[in-house]
């Protein structure tokens, strides 16, 4: 949305900040008259954008802009960032996997999700860790139990895609109350949707975001 800014810019600091990416390198006097104020009004805003390293300042130059992108800055925020931008890799096991193989993969790919496919990667469920401990709690062995029996299976999963919003996909966590949505690609079969895992959308994915969105 035009003028609105993640890191909570004025409209006049917004607009200094164009005409320095426009213009620069410029004075602050060339940026006074531009906007019809005085030198001295200017100083605190030239200040928070050089402190924000959104500007830099030579003397005898002016200043330039060094910010990131200023449409990129503008359009950062938890409803226009995709999925697509901020998932990671999806960690998966066949559906013949025993339970044991899940938990070795847990520890090893260090995720607390894994979700389960068939050949041509294929979603068919997805494991919890709680799924996994209940499994190892309930005293049958676990080298000969398949994942299939314990998962949570299609159509019940809550998916999501790289072109939904990172807001609507964290809605969906929330009030779905999982840690993971499985990223997935539709793919037509006839009458059927089959659904192809392409990545994996988590809290640590949102915390992630939270902090860059903050720090930016
Ligand atoms: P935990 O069980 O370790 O607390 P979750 O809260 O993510 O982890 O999982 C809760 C239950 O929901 C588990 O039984 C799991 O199989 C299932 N589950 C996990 N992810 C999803 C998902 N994306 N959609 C539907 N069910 C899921």
């Amino acid at each position: 949305m035009e003028g609105e800014y993640i890191i909570q810019l004025t409209m006049r600091q917004t607009h200094i900040l164009e005409i320095i990416q426009s213009l620069g390198p410029i004075t602050g006097n060339q940026i006074a008259e531009k906007l019809n104020l005085s030198r001295a009004a200017l100083r605190s805003d030239l200040a928070i954008l050089t402190m924000s390293k959104l500007i830099g300042a030579k003397p005898k130059v002016g200043y330039y802009f060094i910010g990131q992108d200023l449409q990129k800055l503008k359009t950062m925020s938890f409803d226009t960032i995709l999925v697509g931008d901020a998932h990671s890799l999806p960690i998966v096991v066949k559906e013949n996997s025993s339970v044991y193989d899940a938990i070795v993969t847990l520890f090893i790919e260090d995720v607390g999700t894994i979700f389960v496919v068939s050949e041509g990667n294929f979603l068919e469920g997805a494991i919890s860790r709680k799924d996994l401990l209940k499994a190892a709690m309930g005293g049958k062995n676990n080298n000969e139990l398949p994942v299939s029996i314990i998962m949570t299976r299609m159509p019940k999963i809550i998916l999501t895609t790289p072109e939904e919003s990172v807001l609507s996909a964290a809605q969906k966590l929330l009030y779905h109350q999982v840690d993971a949505l499985p990223v997935v690609k539709a793919v037509k079969e006839g009458e059927n949707t089959k659904f192809q895992v392409v990545g994996r959308f988590t809290k640590t994915n949102i915390a992630r975001l939270f902090v860059q969105l903050a720090e930016s």
